[in-house]
């Protein structure tokens, strides 16, 4: 599978319209638009659209059905979500793992992740419809999450593996990167520079050098990083001179 786009969510007999609106809101803060309800109690409701905050549209675009069969028409695969381990003949996987496999699925491959009602989860018959039980780690003295929590879980990693190059730096800066000679100009400017502020002891230089060579390796430094720590040796010696 190749995008967020071929996954499905489809919450099953949902009681409470908050629920309803509150996983809309988890699936869209993740990037995942299709929603499918089947038989909720009460929707449309204003408390779904309240709780949506925003992700009314995923609310609005959202697929109601009779049954879960017709919410599954052009899924390849469905994965049902149990916070109960009581269905063994059926393998059981936790998100991750569930992502995992769907990474390995064609990429025009079409999924379903299926999530139960608040008082009783999904029925064995609704289970026999899906190829995949995934199961979210919990307290197993209190396993069960709120319905849109259990959404977020999802969605949170299957936008962690589906959108691989989110930007982990830091946003809006650009960062040029360095090279080893950069790097190795700076130990040297550090060597000169500790040396004339009389910090690096001369009988013993290399022990200081090296911890130094290991944070900077560790630090990822940036060009305008670099120029910063050229500047403040620079100062340094400047101002150890004059003394
Ligand atoms: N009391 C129900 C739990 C309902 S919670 C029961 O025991 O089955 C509503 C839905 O959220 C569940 O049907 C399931 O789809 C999902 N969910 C909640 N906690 C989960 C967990 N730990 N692992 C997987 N799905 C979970």
């Amino acid at each position: 599978m190749k995008s967020l786009d071929n996954v499905r969510f489809v919450l099953v007999g949902t009681t409470h319209p908050g629920n309803i609106g509150a996983a809309a809101r988890a699936m869209k803060t993740m990037g995942i638009t299709n929603l499918h309800l089947v038989s909720p109690k009460i929707y449309p409701s204003a408390e779904a659209t309240t709780r949506a905050s925003g992700a009314d549209d995923v609310l609005h675009r959202a697929v109601v059905h009779d049954s879960l069969d017709e919410a599954l028409v052009g899924c390849h695969y469905a994965f049902a979500m149990s916070a109960r381990l009581r269905h063994l003949h059926v393998p059981v996987m936790n998100p991750r793992e569930a992502v995992t496999q769907l990474e390995k699925f064609d990429d025009d491959t079409h999924i379903a992740i299926v999530f139960g009602r608040e008082h009783s989860g999904l029925s064995n018959e609704e289970i026999d419809r899906c190829q995949y039980l995934v199961n979210i780690p919990a307290n197993p003295d209190y396993s069960s999450l709120n319905l849109a929590a259990a959404v977020q879980v999802v969605a949170y990693e299957l936008r962690m593996s589906f959108q691989p190059n989110i930007d982990h730096g830091r946003i809006g800066e650009e960062r040029e990167a360095i090279t080893a000679d950069d790097l190795a100009h700076l130990y040297d400017h550090f060597e000169r520079s500790l040396t004339t502020i009389g910090f690096l002891d001369p009988e013993n230089p290399r022990y200081l050098l090296r911890r130094i060579r290991r944070l900077f390796n560790r630090a990822d430094l940036d060009r305008n990083e670099l120029q910063i720590m050229h500047g403040i040796l620079r100062a340094a010696e400047t101002k150890a001179r004059k003394e």
